[in-house]
């Protein structure tokens, strides 16, 4: 039996359908303690759970049925529908850029097939070619794709491999460079990559969608083709999120990898810079440089790839009250370095002194970030920070709590020597830490208040 008869289906959900001797295509009554379904069980994407069988029912919609509430399956005949995108060979033109594009998973790698509604990866160059055709308008390009993963299960593994492909592809030749990546920890590895891909010539720009494709309010399209244009066309050699920018369609913004945050969980502009502007927009045929301190484009194909990493670090969020066991508990398992993302200024309890003094006393690295986001770890202005700071406690300046975090895996994955980590830890390397943040930078627009509605109003005509 070919395993597309379980395309996308493993673990509980495949012995589900075996021990029911049904698969995809399967025009089912389906019997579960929560009712009974009639449908046709359609394929799922390979990034999918294995708790689920995802049924099209008659009306159209598609429906998960979590397979531990399963009773019985009735297969009546099967429905087979063609989902495939058409392959069209992706044009090569000499006079255009030569853009890579690596596949890591998330919503944008995978597309919604419009007949069946079944959600299916669509990423060799011929399948984008066939669904989103403005991108041969723009470049040539490859695409690899190095994982299919949801982007919460990207981990040392994947970023190393991803550091060590962009490294590859810049000594190839490659004019730029464009990463598929789940939206939900895109600006961590867009942190981490910052970090082991040192001094790129050429833009590495980061792209996902929060909508999947098969939505008529989906920015994976768009998103792909502003991060592709930003990816030939652009100045700017650093790595980068391009996603979609204000609330309509009209450009995405690019954003520098260390100081960019996912701020929304369902927006479509949900990423935003964090501590400063974002480096430019992008738009159709235009690429609009807001801010003049990014590294330029170069000819040379010299690029430091440096992957070392040490996972033995935490952050941990602190909360009023919280209890020094919580540091202790880091310290016997063995973890070399806790980033802290403190209150206000950079503030934590006084129970936890003793145990930050410990950490201190056993080799453990530990840095301050706050907790707000935007402005500076100040440890100079209350006793209590200074008292940190004689515990052992680094303020680790406007760096994010994440950007904190992935800095210190990279720097203890180097070395383990105090001053030599604090001297990797405080000198900036692309952005992470910024003498100032602009005025500009950040606005926080409360509705409610008659000149912010007027404000907005004006835009949301
Ligand atoms: N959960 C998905 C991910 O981060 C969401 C997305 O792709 O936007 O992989």
């Amino acid at each position: 039996m070919s395993s597309d008869r379980y395309k996308g289906y493993r673990g509980r959900s495949l012995d589900c359908l075996r021990k029911f001797d049904a698969g995809v295509w399967s025009d089912v009554e389906i019997r579960s303690s929560r009712g009974d379904f009639r449908g046709v069980i359609l394929p799922r994407s390979e990034t999918a759970d294995d708790a689920h069988i995802v049924l099209k029912i008659h009306n159209g919609y598609n429906i998960g049925i979590d397979v531990d509430t399963v009773e019985s399956i009735t297969e009546f005949g099967r429905i087979e529908a063609h989902y495939k995108i058409p392959e069209k060979e992706f044009p090569f033109d000499p006079g255009k850029p030569n853009v890579k594009l690596f596949g890591t998973g998330g919503t944008i790698a995978s597309r919604l097939d419009y007949r069946t509604g079944a959600v299916i990866p669509a990423f060799s160059p011929g399948e984008l070619y066939g669904s989103v055709p403005e991108l041969a308008d723009i470049c040539n390009l490859r695409t690899e794709k190095l994982y299919g993963v949801f982007s919460e299960n990207m981990g040392p593994e994947q970023w190393k491999g991803t550091a060590e492909a962009i490294g590859r592809e810049i000594e190839n030749g490659v004019d730029g460079i464009v990463i598929g990546h789940g939206t939900d920890t895109m600006h961590h590895t867009a942190a981490i990559l910052s970090f082991m891909v040192q001094d790129p010539p050429v833009p590495i720009v980061m792209v996902g969608s929060q909508r999947s494709s098969d939505r008529p309010s989906s920015d994976a399209a768009l998103n792909l083709m502003n991060a592709t244009y930003a990816a030939a066309r652009s100045d700017i050699a650093e790595v980068m999120v391009c996603m979609f920018g204000p609330t309509s369609d009209q450009y995405g913004l690019l954003h520098r990898g260390t100081r960019v945050r996912k701020m929304h969980s369902s927006y479509r502009s949900t990423f935003r810079t964090i501590g400063d502007i974002p480096l430019a927009m992008v738009m159709k045929d235009e690429i609009r440089v807001l801010k003049d301190d990014h590294r330029k484009r170069r000819k040379d194909r010299t690029v430091t790839v440096n992957t070392a990493f040490d996972p033995r670090v935490s952050i941990v969020y602190y909360y009023p009250n919280m209890q020094p066991d919580i540091i202790d508990s880091l310290i016997d398992n063995g973890y070399r370095g806790i980033v802290i993302a403190g209150t206000g200024l950079g503030h934590v309890n006084k129970p936890l002194y003793p145990a930050l003094k410990r950490a201190f006393d056993q080799g453990v690295h530990v840095y301050m970030t706050v907790q707000t986001l935007w402005g500076y770890v100040q440890m100079f202005v209350y006793d209590t920070g200074r008292d940190m700071m004689d515990l052992g406690v680094i303020p680790a300046s406007n760096m994010l709590p994440e950007v904190a975090y992935m800095k210190l895996c990279w720097a203890l994955g180097q070395t383990m020597d105090r001053e030599e980590v604090r001297r990797i830890m405080c000198t900036p390397v692309a952005g992470e830490i910024t003498e100032r943040e602009p005025h500009n930078g950040y606005m926080i627009l409360q509705g409610g208040i008659p000149e912010v509605e007027e404000f907005i109003s004006r835009y949301n005509r």
